[in-house]
């Protein structure tokens, strides 16, 4: 069909995989044809003008907007000529502000490359408004549409799950595979987030390879995170050759080496510091994803042109919301402005989508279709398109027994058949002939040890690991299990929740409060402005609640700093000492607070650790032989160590709640004197009356330091005291526990131990429940090895 459109004089406009078909016929003529090829997306970019990282950047400054924020300011600017109203005045002031400063820029002679060609448009179904202003450019052009065929009647297949639904288009691909048909001609689209999972899983049981074009975003893979850690204290060029060396990136993972290269260029006009623009680094990691390697079945998001055309396409989620994708009115132009200003409103764009749909549905030959009427994100409809055209819903498919593609899904669903029938008697009609098939499978034989690493394997990862923090260190003693799935396989979610943010936003304001121009409003709101966690409704409320306490909290903070002789105060300290001799591995911390007070050549220090209310505070050290509770420990250890602080004499340490649950008051109570109650240091005070009096001055009326108190003879009673002595020997069990740990990593001795004690369970709050499948016999009892013996008991 696109031979006769290559002729002399032709300029193309077509989707790039289309245009890799016209250049292999044009190769094929035997004389040379003067043609041209474009993207629509391209016209629709150099209808208006374009912008780069720097216009993004000056609205993330100088108008405190988040990166996508100043992306969606920017899409906009295309429409601000388009009427007088008040939105697209104030769009105009920041235009004429970036074109000013030469951020702005227009290719002005790039439509009259259309002059005096003809030019053929391919592969583009949707009419929308860019589309439409791109056309109205052009003189000379034709749009070519594939011939659609009828739809009325054809079957669609519908699933109870959306489990079903993969495993039946697992069985229908590899049936096709078998009678011939080659992988690339298989295209699964329409796959969303929530089909990614089972697809992998499922897929893989049948031995069918494919490729997830989810746009994995970079920012989320674990050697970019670390590579935006390394350039908060490295200049660009250097944290790259850091991470080159570390990984052998060019050789292990080129395509990743160079999108690093790539977001470098992009920012190669910042004449500063790197690390003070990583918000936007981040962003546009977060913006980049790694292009599609070409093997096997692909998957995609989207159904266009390219994937249907003389493929075997599985459409699947064919339900309502999501096939045709419907638009809301919810974007920065609203559906009342764009009509005045005749732009495409949400209603107009669903209907344009839906008639894409339609079309391209009728492009293709061999097209199957399904959907699911549940999932994890809950309850699904059919599309409406299922009535609209006519299509005839199989609700009761059953794939034929008989016909097997997959031992190893076969034995899943043999487990899951004896499950049923085992745990609430529902015997399905398959299980005889399962069984009876699969009689020696190894159900209910799951064997959970961990069996250990080969030498390459250990030595891999040990290339990995150069540091280690209290909370490696606490995973590891916690649950050797949980050091390996956290900490080497870096299985551990990423994404950061409310309670992280509330945790980082505390944390963040707590180590400005002693800026000499610190204003309360100013941090709070920088933070929470550069944040990139998006907060529902719920959380804003309740971040209005905690605004609050956060602020009471300052106060509480800096009326104890005026009762202390320990001005001197260091925050987000962070420390990083060698602990290995023959190779190099780090011990690092960051203490939230160290307050010091200098006299008669001698320094004195506490250290304290701020907790938010989530957090549990133990001041227990039954168990540090153990490896539990050792972060105050490990924070004493770092500062003994380090060549900064190695003369400093360890007055106390201390945790800190920041931010507390709301305090249980009693009648007799007020809320003030609560909130300091709780908020008192909580941990332990060297003995010495006279360093307690000048670490709390107010020790005899109102110490902040829990466990001081006065007794009537004017004596000070110290309830939780320690010695020079039980510093030292604490420090000596965290010595001992870093050796330890070095041994159980260097071991590659990840066993699944997680530790009870009183109080205390590792696995109570432990994500990797799924992963282990932690057995009685696999938990190691502390008490009964000999825990629980401490002279501060
Ligand atoms: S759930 Fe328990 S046993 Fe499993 S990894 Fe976590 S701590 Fe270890």
């Amino acid at each position: 069909m696109l031979s006769k459109y290559i002729v002399d004089n032709t300029f193309f406009i077509v989707p790039s995989k289309l245009k890799e078909e016209l250049l292999f016929l044009i190769n094929k003529k035997d004389h040379l044809i003067n043609v041209s090829f474009t993207t629509l997306e391209e016209c629709k970019a150099k209808l208006f003008l374009e912008y780069d990282e720097r216009a993004i950047f000056h609205l993330t400054r100088k108008h405190n907007l988040k990166p996508a924020n100043a992306k969606i300011i920017l899409e906009n600017l295309k429409y601000c000529d388009l009427g007088d109203l008040e939105v697209l005045k104030e769009l105009n002031s920041i235009k004429n502000e970036l074109i000013d400063l030469g951020y702005l820029f227009k290719d002005e002679h790039y439509f009259k490359r259309f002059k005096n060609k003809k030019v053929i448009i391919i592969g583009y179904y949707l009419e929308d408004y860019l589309t439409r202003e791109v056309l109205s450019r052009i003189d000379n052009y034709e749009i070519v549409r594939n011939d659609t065929r009828d739809l009325n009647n054809k079957e669609i297949y519908e699933f109870e799950t959306l489990s079903d639904e993969v495993e039946f288009v697992a069985t229908k691909i590899a049936s096709l595979i078998h009678s011939g048909v080659s992988p690339d001609k298989i295209k699964l689209v329409n796959v969303n987030k929530e089909y990614e999972l089972e697809i992998e899983r499922i897929f893989r049981a049948f031995n069918i390879g494919f490729k997830l074009d989810n746009k994995i975003s970079l920012n989320n893979l674990p050697v970019i995170r670390e590579f935006i850690d390394l350039i908060r204290v490295n200049s660009y060029q250097d944290a790259l050759i850091l991470l080159k060396e570390k990984y052998d990136l060019v050789k292990t993972n080129p395509r990743i080496y160079n999108k690093i290269v790539e977001v470098g260029n992009k920012y190669n006009w910042y004449q500063g510091d790197f690390s003070e623009i990583i918000d936007l680094i981040e962003y546009t990691f977060s913006n980049t994803s790694l292009s599609e390697s070409k093997v096997n079945i692909v998957t995609t998001s989207s159904l266009n042109i390219e994937n249907v055309l003389d493929n075997y396409v599985f459409l699947l989620s064919f339900n309502h919301g999501v096939c045709p994708y419907i638009h809301k009115d919810d974007e920065y132009l609203s559906d009342e402005v764009k009509k005045r200003l005749g732009l495409d409103t949400s209603s107009k764009l669903n209907k344009l989508e839906k008639e894409m749909m339609k079309n391209l549905l009728g492009c293709v030959e061999n097209l199957t279709i399904s959907y699911k009427l549940e999932s994890n994100e809950g309850v699904h409809l059919p599309s409406l398109l299922v009535e609209e055209l006519g299509l005839k819903v199989c609700k009761d498919y059953k794939s034929d027994p008989l016909i097997s593609y997959s031992k190893k899904y076969d034995l899943y669903k043999l487990g899951s058949k004896l499950d049923d029938f085992i745990n609430y008697s529902i015997k399905d009609d398959t299980l005889s002939l399962f069984y009876s098939n699969y009689r020696n499978s190894s159900y209910r034989s799951y064997d959970n040890n961990f069996t250990g690493l080969n030498k390459e394997t250990r030595d891999e990862y040990m290339k990995k690991i150069d540091r280690l923090s209290f909370s490696s260190l606490d995973d590891l003693f916690n649950c050797s299990f949980t050091f390996y799935l956290k900490h080497i396989l870096k299985l551990e979610d990423r994404e950061t929740n409310f309670n992280m943010f509330i945790g980082q936003l505390f944390h963040y304001v707590l180590s400005k409060v002693y800026d000499k121009d610190f204003d309360f409003e100013t941090e709070f709101n920088y933070f929470v402005n550069n944040s990139e966690i998006k907060l529902t409704s719920k959380d804003e409320v309740l971040l209005i609640r905690l605004k609050d306490e956060l602020r009471s909290i300052i106060e509480i903070i800096l009326e104890q700093y005026a009762q202390t002789s320990f001005k001197k105060v260091e925050l987000e300290k962070s420390i990083s000492i060698d602990i290995k001799n023959y190779s190099s591995m780090y011990l690092t911390g960051v203490i939230d607070k160290i307050m010091m007070l200098e006299e008669d050549d001698k320094r004195y220090a506490v250290v304290v650790d701020y907790k938010t209310g989530n957090s549990s505070i133990s001041h227990d050290f039954s168990y540090v032989e153990h490896g539990i509770n050792l972060q105050l420990l490990i924070y004493l250890y770092l500062l003994r160590k380090s060549k900064e602080y190695a003369d400093i004499f360890i007055v106390g340490f201390y945790y800190q709640l920041i931010a507390a649950k709301d305090p249980k008051l009693s009648f007799k109570d007020d809320p003030e004197s609560k909130k300091y109650n709780v908020t008192k240091l909580d941990g332990y005070t060297l003995n010495n009356a006279e360093l307690i009096k000048k670490l709390d001055n107010s020790y005899a009326s109102n110490p902040f330091i829990r466990g001081i108190s006065t007794l009537k003879s004017g004596e000070i009673k110290n309830t939780r005291e320690i010695s020079e002595e039980t510093i030292k020997k604490y420090i000596d069990i965290v010595e001992k526990n870093i050796e330890r740990a070095l041994r159980i990593i260097e071991n590659g001795d990840f066993k699944i131990n997680p530790k009870v004690y009183k109080n205390g369970d590792s696995c109570k709050h432990c994500p990797f429940k799924d992963i282990c499948f932690v057995r009685y016999e696999n938990k190691v009892n502390l008490d009964k090895l000999g825990g629980g013996n401490s002279e501060m008991e």
